[in-house]
Protein backbone atom coordinates (compact mmCIF):
# COMPACT_ATOMS: atom_id res chain seq x y z
CA UNK A 1 0.00 0.00 0.00
CA UNK A 2 1.42 3.26 -0.60
CA UNK A 3 2.80 5.04 2.40
CA UNK A 4 2.28 8.77 0.83
CA UNK A 5 -0.43 10.69 0.55
CA UNK A 6 1.28 13.88 -0.74
CA UNK A 7 2.02 15.07 -4.11
CA UNK A 8 3.55 14.10 -6.43
CA UNK A 9 2.70 10.48 -5.87
CA UNK A 10 5.10 8.13 -5.66
CA UNK A 11 4.23 6.11 -8.74
CA UNK A 12 6.92 3.65 -8.66
CA UNK A 13 6.09 2.69 -5.37
CA UNK A 14 2.29 2.24 -6.24
CA UNK A 15 3.24 0.44 -9.47
CA UNK A 16 4.87 -2.95 -7.38
CA UNK A 17 1.78 -3.12 -6.01
CA UNK A 18 0.04 -4.23 -9.68
CA UNK A 19 1.69 -7.63 -10.71
CA UNK A 20 0.33 -7.06 -13.75
CA UNK A 21 2.54 -4.46 -14.49
CA UNK A 22 5.50 -6.90 -14.08
CA UNK A 23 4.20 -9.06 -17.86
CA UNK A 24 5.58 -8.40 -21.04
CA UNK A 25 3.61 -8.37 -23.96
CA UNK A 26 5.26 -9.11 -27.44
CA UNK A 27 8.25 -8.90 -25.52
CA UNK A 28 8.25 -5.49 -24.39
CA UNK A 29 7.16 -3.98 -21.09
CA UNK A 30 3.38 -3.45 -20.66
CA UNK A 31 2.04 -0.09 -21.01
CA UNK A 32 -1.44 -0.07 -20.28
CA UNK A 33 -3.48 3.10 -21.78
CA UNK A 34 -6.57 1.29 -21.30
CA UNK A 35 -8.10 2.09 -18.22
CA UNK A 36 -11.22 3.93 -19.38
CA UNK A 37 -12.84 -0.04 -20.15
CA UNK A 38 -11.11 -1.32 -17.18
CA UNK A 39 -8.53 -1.09 -14.47
CA UNK A 40 -5.57 -3.27 -12.99
CA UNK A 41 -5.65 -4.67 -9.85
CA UNK A 42 -3.27 -3.93 -6.87
CA UNK A 43 -2.48 -7.30 -4.69
CA UNK A 44 -4.39 -6.07 -1.82
CA UNK A 45 -7.36 -6.47 -3.68
CA UNK A 46 -6.37 -9.55 -4.90
CA UNK A 47 -5.34 -10.65 -1.54
CA UNK A 48 -8.67 -9.51 -0.04
CA UNK A 49 -10.74 -11.30 -2.31
CA UNK A 50 -8.27 -14.58 -1.82
CA UNK A 51 -8.62 -13.81 1.99
CA UNK A 52 -12.25 -13.51 2.18
CA UNK A 53 -12.59 -17.35 0.17
CA UNK A 54 -9.89 -18.89 2.45
CA UNK A 55 -11.48 -17.45 5.35
CA UNK A 56 -14.63 -15.82 5.29
CA UNK A 57 -16.73 -17.79 2.78
CA UNK A 58 -20.26 -18.04 3.54
CA UNK A 59 -23.12 -16.64 2.29
CA UNK A 60 -24.57 -13.63 4.33
CA UNK A 61 -27.80 -12.77 6.30
CA UNK A 62 -28.66 -16.10 6.37
CA UNK A 63 -26.99 -18.12 9.47
CA UNK A 64 -26.65 -17.48 12.81
CA UNK A 65 -23.09 -19.21 12.32
CA UNK A 66 -19.89 -17.24 12.90
CA UNK A 67 -18.88 -17.23 9.14
CA UNK A 68 -22.15 -16.49 8.13
CA UNK A 69 -21.80 -13.92 10.34
CA UNK A 70 -18.57 -12.43 9.62
CA UNK A 71 -19.41 -12.49 5.97
CA UNK A 72 -22.14 -10.21 6.82
CA UNK A 73 -19.78 -8.13 8.57
CA UNK A 74 -17.70 -7.95 5.89
CA UNK A 75 -19.97 -7.33 3.18
CA UNK A 76 -21.74 -4.28 5.44
CA UNK A 77 -18.44 -2.68 5.67
CA UNK A 78 -17.53 -2.47 2.20
CA UNK A 79 -20.87 -0.52 1.63
CA UNK A 80 -20.11 1.93 4.59
CA UNK A 81 -16.66 2.24 2.75
CA UNK A 82 -18.04 3.05 -0.86
CA UNK A 83 -20.21 5.28 1.35
CA UNK A 84 -17.58 7.10 2.66
CA UNK A 85 -16.13 7.62 -0.62
CA UNK A 86 -18.85 9.33 -2.05
CA UNK A 87 -20.08 10.88 1.04
CA UNK A 88 -23.33 8.82 1.63
CA UNK A 89 -25.30 6.98 4.14
CA UNK A 90 -24.34 3.39 3.74
CA UNK A 91 -28.12 2.71 3.28
CA UNK A 92 -28.09 4.21 0.50
CA UNK A 93 -25.22 2.56 -1.91
CA UNK A 94 -26.84 -0.51 -3.64
CA UNK A 95 -24.14 -3.16 -4.72
CA UNK A 96 -25.27 -4.00 -8.36
CA UNK A 97 -22.64 -5.84 -10.92
CA UNK A 98 -21.92 -2.95 -12.93
CA UNK A 99 -22.99 0.79 -13.84
CA UNK A 100 -24.89 -0.84 -16.68
CA UNK A 101 -26.95 -2.79 -14.39
CA UNK A 102 -27.52 0.16 -12.08
CA UNK A 103 -28.78 2.73 -14.71
CA UNK A 104 -31.48 -0.39 -15.54
CA UNK A 105 -32.51 -0.56 -12.58
CA UNK A 106 -33.68 2.98 -12.17
CA UNK A 107 -34.86 2.92 -15.32
CA UNK A 108 -37.13 -0.56 -14.23
CA UNK A 109 -38.46 1.50 -11.26
CA UNK A 110 -39.24 4.96 -11.95
CA UNK A 111 -42.46 5.79 -13.58
CA UNK A 112 -41.33 8.27 -16.59
CA UNK A 113 -44.41 6.93 -18.55
CA UNK A 114 -46.17 10.89 -18.97
CA UNK A 115 -42.78 12.69 -19.05
CA UNK A 116 -39.41 12.82 -20.87
CA UNK A 117 -35.69 11.53 -20.37
CA UNK A 118 -32.92 14.02 -21.11
CA UNK A 119 -29.74 12.64 -21.70
CA UNK A 120 -27.17 14.19 -24.12
CA UNK A 121 -25.36 13.03 -27.22
CA UNK A 122 -21.86 12.00 -25.69
CA UNK A 123 -23.85 9.31 -23.21
CA UNK A 124 -22.43 5.12 -23.39
CA UNK A 125 -25.24 2.86 -24.92
CA UNK A 126 -25.34 2.02 -20.62
CA UNK A 127 -26.71 5.43 -20.40
CA UNK A 128 -28.95 5.75 -23.74
CA UNK A 129 -30.27 2.69 -24.33
CA UNK A 130 -32.41 1.87 -21.01
CA UNK A 131 -34.03 4.86 -22.02
CA UNK A 132 -34.75 4.46 -25.10
CA UNK A 133 -38.61 3.07 -24.82
CA UNK A 134 -39.34 6.59 -23.18
CA UNK A 135 -39.96 9.73 -24.23
CA UNK A 136 -36.22 11.42 -24.62
CA UNK A 137 -34.33 14.29 -25.54
CA UNK A 138 -30.77 14.27 -26.57
CA UNK A 139 -29.02 17.22 -25.79
CA UNK A 140 -26.25 18.47 -28.45
CA UNK A 141 -22.75 19.03 -28.09
CA UNK A 142 -20.64 21.90 -29.03
CA UNK A 143 -17.58 21.97 -31.80
CA UNK A 144 -14.85 21.60 -29.32
CA UNK A 145 -16.93 18.32 -27.57
CA UNK A 146 -18.61 20.28 -24.50
CA UNK A 147 -22.25 20.21 -23.75
CA UNK A 148 -24.44 22.91 -25.25
CA UNK A 149 -25.77 24.32 -22.22
CA UNK A 150 -28.48 26.68 -24.04
CA UNK A 151 -29.82 23.47 -25.78
CA UNK A 152 -29.50 21.80 -22.26
CA UNK A 153 -31.99 24.49 -20.93
CA UNK A 154 -34.29 24.56 -24.13
CA UNK A 155 -34.62 20.54 -23.41
CA UNK A 156 -35.01 20.59 -19.67
CA UNK A 157 -38.96 21.55 -19.64
CA UNK A 158 -41.46 20.98 -17.02
CA UNK A 159 -42.56 17.92 -19.16
CA UNK A 160 -39.17 16.60 -17.94
CA UNK A 161 -38.81 14.01 -15.06
CA UNK A 162 -35.43 12.50 -15.26
CA UNK A 163 -32.26 13.87 -16.39
CA UNK A 164 -29.52 11.51 -16.84
CA UNK A 165 -26.29 12.77 -17.95
CA UNK A 166 -22.01 11.10 -18.27
CA UNK A 167 -19.72 13.29 -15.38
CA UNK A 168 -17.17 12.34 -17.85
CA UNK A 169 -17.53 11.44 -21.57
CA UNK A 170 -15.70 7.86 -21.75
CA UNK A 171 -14.63 9.50 -25.11
CA UNK A 172 -14.25 13.32 -25.60
CA UNK A 173 -13.13 12.84 -21.72
CA UNK A 174 -15.30 16.13 -21.44
CA UNK A 175 -16.08 16.81 -17.47
CA UNK A 176 -19.75 18.35 -17.37
CA UNK A 177 -20.66 20.71 -14.68
CA UNK A 178 -23.21 17.75 -12.90
CA UNK A 179 -23.69 20.51 -10.05
CA UNK A 180 -25.28 23.41 -12.38
CA UNK A 181 -27.40 20.52 -14.37
CA UNK A 182 -28.52 19.09 -11.48
CA UNK A 183 -30.37 22.35 -10.20
CA UNK A 184 -31.50 22.97 -13.52
CA UNK A 185 -33.28 19.58 -13.20
CA UNK A 186 -34.40 19.81 -9.85
CA UNK A 187 -35.57 23.79 -10.69
CA UNK A 188 -38.37 22.02 -12.85
CA UNK A 189 -39.10 18.89 -10.17
CA UNK A 190 -37.06 16.45 -12.78
CA UNK A 191 -34.98 14.09 -10.83
CA UNK A 192 -30.85 13.93 -12.26
CA UNK A 193 -29.38 10.90 -12.57
CA UNK A 194 -25.35 10.73 -13.02
CA UNK A 195 -23.52 7.93 -14.95
CA UNK A 196 -20.40 7.94 -12.65
CA UNK A 197 -17.92 5.50 -14.64
CA UNK A 198 -15.34 7.77 -15.41
CA UNK A 199 -15.79 10.18 -12.57
CA UNK A 200 -15.84 8.41 -9.27
CA UNK A 201 -12.22 6.19 -9.89
CA UNK A 202 -10.80 9.71 -10.95
CA UNK A 203 -11.59 12.61 -8.65
CA UNK A 204 -13.06 13.63 -5.53
CA UNK A 205 -17.05 13.04 -5.77
CA UNK A 206 -19.09 14.13 -3.20
CA UNK A 207 -23.36 13.28 -3.81
CA UNK A 208 -24.06 15.83 -1.46
CA UNK A 209 -22.84 18.60 -3.27
CA UNK A 210 -23.58 17.30 -6.56
CA UNK A 211 -27.06 17.03 -5.19
CA UNK A 212 -27.76 14.14 -7.40
CA UNK A 213 -30.65 11.37 -7.00
CA UNK A 214 -28.27 8.69 -8.16
CA UNK A 215 -25.08 7.60 -9.13
CA UNK A 216 -23.79 4.64 -10.91
CA UNK A 217 -20.21 3.60 -11.28
CA UNK A 218 -17.88 0.50 -11.90
CA UNK A 219 -15.71 -1.66 -9.41
CA UNK A 220 -13.73 -2.56 -11.83
CA UNK A 221 -13.06 0.56 -13.49
CA UNK A 222 -11.50 1.69 -9.94
CA UNK A 223 -9.18 -0.92 -8.86
CA UNK A 224 -12.40 -3.69 -7.71
CA UNK A 225 -12.76 -6.89 -9.40
CA UNK A 226 -15.90 -7.18 -12.26
CA UNK A 227 -19.15 -7.84 -11.56
CA UNK A 228 -19.36 -5.69 -8.73
CA UNK A 229 -21.28 -1.74 -9.14
CA UNK A 230 -22.77 0.52 -7.10
CA UNK A 231 -25.74 2.67 -7.59
CA UNK A 232 -27.12 5.51 -4.78
CA UNK A 233 -29.88 6.36 -4.52
CA UNK A 234 -30.83 9.09 -2.24
CA UNK A 235 -32.34 7.03 0.71
CA UNK A 236 -36.09 8.89 0.80
CA UNK A 237 -36.64 8.07 -2.78
CA UNK A 238 -35.33 4.36 -2.50
CA UNK A 239 -37.30 4.06 0.26
CA UNK A 240 -40.42 5.42 -2.06
CA UNK A 241 -39.65 3.48 -5.26
CA UNK A 242 -40.70 -0.34 -5.77
CA UNK A 243 -37.87 -3.10 -5.99
CA UNK A 244 -36.46 -4.11 -9.04
CA UNK A 245 -35.69 -7.79 -8.41
CA UNK A 246 -37.61 -9.35 -6.42
CA UNK A 247 -36.74 -12.98 -4.24
CA UNK A 248 -34.38 -13.94 -1.47
CA UNK A 249 -33.03 -11.46 0.91
CA UNK A 250 -34.94 -8.22 -0.49
CA UNK A 251 -38.22 -8.66 1.93
CA UNK A 252 -39.22 -8.47 4.90
CA UNK A 253 -42.51 -10.78 5.34
CA UNK A 254 -43.79 -12.84 2.93
CA UNK A 255 -47.30 -14.63 2.50
CA UNK A 256 -48.02 -16.60 -0.38
CA UNK A 257 -49.94 -13.86 -2.34
CA UNK A 258 -47.80 -10.87 -0.92
CA UNK A 259 -44.37 -9.83 0.68
CA UNK A 260 -43.10 -6.85 2.38
CA UNK A 261 -39.87 -5.28 1.08
CA UNK A 262 -36.88 -5.22 3.49
CA UNK A 263 -34.53 -1.87 4.39
CA UNK A 264 -32.14 -0.49 2.29
CA UNK A 265 -29.79 -1.30 0.77
CA UNK A 266 -31.16 -5.05 0.77
CA UNK A 267 -34.35 -4.10 -0.82
CA UNK A 268 -32.70 -3.42 -4.16
CA UNK A 269 -29.96 -6.57 -3.40
CA UNK A 270 -32.08 -9.77 -4.16
CA UNK A 271 -30.73 -13.26 -4.07
CA UNK A 272 -27.04 -13.78 -3.19
CA UNK A 273 -25.30 -11.11 -3.97
CA UNK A 274 -21.40 -10.80 -4.96
CA UNK A 275 -19.99 -11.21 -1.81
CA UNK A 276 -16.06 -11.58 -2.49
CA UNK A 277 -16.62 -8.95 -5.08
CA UNK A 278 -18.07 -6.42 -2.44
CA UNK A 279 -14.72 -7.06 -0.20
CA UNK A 280 -13.16 -6.85 -3.23
CA UNK A 281 -14.30 -3.22 -3.81
CA UNK A 282 -13.78 -2.25 -0.32
CA UNK A 283 -10.74 -2.81 -0.61
CA UNK A 284 -10.33 -1.03 -3.37
CA UNK A 285 -11.37 2.06 -1.86
CA UNK A 286 -9.29 1.98 0.75
CA UNK A 287 -6.50 1.70 -1.69
CA UNK A 288 -7.76 5.09 -3.48
CA UNK A 289 -8.19 6.77 0.19
CA UNK A 290 -4.43 6.20 0.96
CA UNK A 291 -3.44 7.40 -2.77
CA UNK A 292 -6.00 10.77 -2.16
CA UNK A 293 -8.43 11.28 -4.73
CA UNK A 294 -6.95 15.24 -5.54
CA UNK A 295 -3.33 12.96 -6.13
CA UNK A 296 -5.62 10.91 -8.68
CA UNK A 297 -6.92 13.99 -10.43
CA UNK A 298 -3.65 15.89 -10.43
CA UNK A 299 -1.33 13.06 -12.01
CA UNK A 300 -3.91 12.75 -14.52
CA UNK A 301 -4.12 15.71 -15.53
CA UNK A 302 -0.78 16.21 -15.39
CA UNK A 303 -0.18 13.15 -17.70
CA UNK A 304 -3.28 13.85 -19.96
CA UNK A 305 -1.38 17.93 -20.13
CA UNK A 306 1.87 16.17 -21.50
CA UNK A 307 0.34 13.26 -23.54
CA UNK A 308 -1.90 16.43 -25.00
CA UNK A 309 1.21 18.25 -26.10
CA UNK A 310 3.50 15.60 -27.45
CA UNK A 311 -0.01 14.83 -29.82
CA UNK A 312 -0.45 17.83 -31.07
CA UNK A 313 3.28 18.35 -32.26
CA UNK A 314 2.24 15.17 -34.19
CA UNK A 315 -0.37 16.59 -35.66
CA UNK A 316 -2.89 13.84 -35.26
CA UNK A 317 -6.82 14.50 -34.75
CA UNK A 318 -7.82 15.14 -31.64
CA UNK A 319 -11.28 14.74 -30.01
CA UNK A 320 -12.48 16.63 -27.18
CA UNK A 321 -12.00 20.04 -25.23
CA UNK A 322 -8.80 21.12 -23.23
CA UNK A 323 -9.83 20.84 -20.03
CA UNK A 324 -10.98 16.83 -19.82
CA UNK A 325 -10.43 13.54 -17.72
CA UNK A 326 -7.48 11.40 -17.93
CA UNK A 327 -7.78 9.77 -21.56
CA UNK A 328 -7.47 11.27 -24.89
CA UNK A 329 -9.38 9.85 -28.14
CA UNK A 330 -7.63 10.44 -31.51
CA UNK A 331 -6.87 9.45 -34.98
CA UNK A 332 -3.95 9.48 -37.46
CA UNK A 333 -4.60 10.17 -40.46
CA UNK A 334 -5.44 7.61 -42.93
CA UNK A 335 -5.30 4.78 -40.44
CA UNK A 336 -7.70 3.05 -39.53
CA UNK A 337 -7.70 3.32 -35.60
CA UNK A 338 -8.15 -0.55 -35.01
CA UNK A 339 -4.43 -0.63 -37.26
CA UNK A 340 -3.27 2.01 -34.74
CA UNK A 341 -4.56 -0.41 -32.07
CA UNK A 342 -2.55 -3.41 -33.45
CA UNK A 343 0.35 -1.58 -33.72
CA UNK A 344 0.92 -0.53 -30.20
CA UNK A 345 -0.17 -3.82 -29.39
CA UNK A 346 3.41 -4.89 -30.83
CA UNK A 347 5.08 -2.47 -28.90
CA UNK A 348 3.14 -3.72 -25.81
CA UNK A 349 0.77 -0.84 -25.50
CA UNK A 350 -2.52 -1.86 -25.05
CA UNK A 351 -5.34 1.67 -26.26
CA UNK A 352 -9.16 1.01 -27.04
CA UNK A 353 -10.03 1.41 -30.47
CA UNK A 354 -13.34 1.92 -32.02
CA UNK A 355 -16.42 3.65 -31.13
CA UNK A 356 -16.18 3.05 -27.61
CA UNK A 357 -20.15 2.29 -26.91
CA UNK A 358 -20.97 5.70 -27.99
CA UNK A 359 -21.93 4.98 -32.01
CA UNK A 360 -24.18 8.06 -31.96
CA UNK A 361 -21.68 10.47 -30.55
CA UNK A 362 -19.12 8.98 -33.59
CA UNK A 363 -22.01 9.70 -36.10
CA UNK A 364 -22.36 13.14 -34.61
CA UNK A 365 -18.63 13.63 -34.97
CA UNK A 366 -18.33 12.18 -38.40
CA UNK A 367 -15.92 9.15 -37.81
CA UNK A 368 -16.27 5.69 -37.18
CA UNK A 369 -13.68 5.35 -34.52
CA UNK A 370 -11.28 6.61 -32.27
CA UNK A 371 -8.37 5.22 -30.54
CA UNK A 372 -8.54 5.47 -27.10
CA UNK A 373 -5.29 6.16 -24.47
CA UNK A 374 -6.40 6.37 -20.63
CA UNK A 375 -4.47 6.74 -18.04
CA UNK A 376 -4.49 5.81 -14.23
CA UNK A 377 -2.61 5.94 -11.20
CA UNK A 378 0.19 3.64 -12.28
CA UNK A 379 0.72 5.75 -15.74
CA UNK A 380 4.05 7.47 -16.02
CA UNK A 381 5.45 9.96 -18.49
CA UNK A 382 8.26 7.61 -19.50
CA UNK A 383 5.54 4.85 -21.18
CA UNK A 384 4.11 8.28 -22.91
CA UNK A 385 6.93 8.68 -24.48
CA UNK A 386 7.27 5.25 -25.71
CA UNK A 387 3.62 5.42 -26.83
CA UNK A 388 4.50 8.70 -28.83
CA UNK A 389 7.92 6.97 -30.79
CA UNK A 390 5.50 4.21 -31.56
CA UNK A 391 3.01 6.36 -33.21
CA UNK A 392 6.08 8.61 -34.69
CA UNK A 393 7.28 4.84 -36.37
CA UNK A 394 3.14 4.80 -37.89
CA UNK A 395 3.76 8.23 -39.60
CA UNK A 396 7.19 7.78 -40.37
CA UNK A 397 6.05 3.79 -42.45
CA UNK A 398 3.28 6.00 -43.78
CA UNK A 399 5.59 8.23 -45.32
CA UNK A 400 7.48 6.27 -46.74
N1 LIG B 1 -20.79 4.75 -18.74
C1 LIG B 1 -19.56 5.16 -19.09
C2 LIG B 1 -19.29 6.63 -19.21
C3 LIG B 1 -18.57 4.22 -19.34
O1 LIG B 1 -17.36 4.62 -19.71
C4 LIG B 1 -18.87 2.85 -19.21
C5 LIG B 1 -17.82 1.79 -19.51
N2 LIG B 1 -17.00 2.05 -20.61
C6 LIG B 1 -20.15 2.49 -18.82
C7 LIG B 1 -21.09 3.46 -18.60
C8 LIG B 1 -20.55 1.06 -18.65
O2 LIG B 1 -19.83 0.45 -17.63
P1 LIG B 1 -19.99 -1.11 -17.35
O3 LIG B 1 -19.62 -1.79 -18.62
O4 LIG B 1 -19.04 -1.39 -16.24
O5 LIG B 1 -21.41 -1.33 -16.99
Amino acid sequence: MPSSISYPMDVERIREDFPILKRKINGHPLIYFDNTATTQKPVQVINAIKEFYEKYNANIHRGVHTLSQEASELYEKAHEKVADFINADWREVIFVRNTTEAINLVANVLDLKDGEVVVSMMEHHSNLVPWQDKNLEVVNIKGDGTLDMEDLKEKITKKTKLVAITHVSNVLGTINPVEEIGKMAHEVGALFLVDGAQSVPHMPIDVKKMNCDFLAFSGHKMLGPTGIGVLYGKKDLLEELPPFLKGGDMISHVWVDRATWNELPWKYEAGTPNIAGGVGLGAAVDYLKTVGMENVRRHEEELVGYALDGLSSLGVEIYGPEERGGLISFNLEGVHPHDVAYFLDKKGIAVRSGHHCAQPLMRCLGIKGTVRASFYIYNTKWEIDKFLDALKEIQYGLRR
